[in-house]
């Protein structure tokens, strides 16, 4: 029942822990010395050697070992096809004050995201993008819901997260020494002809529903459009942060030779 809870937002924060699920991850979580307080596994899982190794780990940092039916992972992580082993994992966030943007870098902050699949997948491609860190301003969507840890692939415990309120952020903004290039479907600044080298960047995004706000949209450096053929009023939120990042990493690695 307690783990069950910490599909609800309330259960998350109670504890402070997230469930994630898949060998896989659970192995990922804990190279990347992420803490582990519980691991479940399936019976039909028992014996297997990697299940055997984490279930060690597990107990060694002082978590509980569960073996439980396929029945109970299905019903705790609401699945017809679960996956054999979950990790419930201590939360952790990266705190803004500790962020300190170093030259080559680029942020990603996102202004009120609400759909949990669009920041999971912001966070596995600013991850993909060797981008170094996810900012949340103002009232997001919770970064370690099922749903959205899920969606990053495993690539939340190899991409910090930070939140802020735009008060914050701006106050962050003015210390840190960055540039920041918000995205706006009025933006006077063609998205290519920017110079992501100058400065450590941050590309600002706006909510899916109602875009940047004025007064965060007011306080950017740049007000960058992606220019768009077509019907479509906007790109979807996740696509244009995509589009952003491989933007900046692209004229990034004119610095350096490609890897
Ligand atoms: N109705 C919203 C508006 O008026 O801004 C649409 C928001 S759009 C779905 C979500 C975010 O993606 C925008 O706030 C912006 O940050 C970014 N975005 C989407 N398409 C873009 C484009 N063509 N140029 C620049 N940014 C874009």
């Amino acid at each position: 029942k307690d783990i069950k809870n910490l599909t609800q937002k309330k259960g998350r924060e109670e504890t402070g822990t997230f469930m994630a699920e898949g060998l896989k991850l659970v192995i990922d979580a804990l190279e990347l010395g992420w803490t582990i307080r519980t691991l479940v596994y399936a019976k039909n899982a028992k014996g297997k050697p990697l299940v055997e190794q984490v279930a060690t780990k597990t107990v060694a940092s002082g978590g509980l070992v569960l073996e439980v039916t396929e029945k109970v992972i299905s019903s705790i992580t609401r699945r017809d096809n679960p996956q054999m082993v979950v990790g419930i994992f201590d939360q952790k966030w990266t705190p803004l004050r500790d962020i300190h943007p170093q030259e080559g870098q680029t942020y990603i902050a996102l202004d009120r995201v609400r759909d949990p699949g669009n920041l999971g997948t912001i966070i596995r491609t600013a991850d993909a993008a060797g981008a170094s860190g996810v900012i949340l301003v103002g009232d997001c969507t919770d970064p370690f819901s099922l749903e959205t840890v899920r969606a990053t692939m495993g690539s939340v415990f190899a991409t910090p997260v930070a939140r802020a309120t735009v008060d914050e952020f701006l106050a962050w903004k003015k210390s840190a020494g960055v540039s920041v290039v918000a995205t706006h479907l009025a933006g006077s600044v063609d998205y290519r002809t920017i110079d992501y080298k100058r400065k450590p960047t941050v590309i600002l995004m706006g909510n899916e529903q109602s875009g940047l706000p004025p007064e965060l949209a007011a306080k950017a450096d740049q007000l960058a459009r992606i220019p768009q053929q077509g019907r479509a009023d906007s790109l979807n939120l996740a696509i244009a942060t995509a589009v952003m990042l491989f933007e900046a990493r692209r004229h990034l690695l004119e610095l350096a030779p490609v890897k």
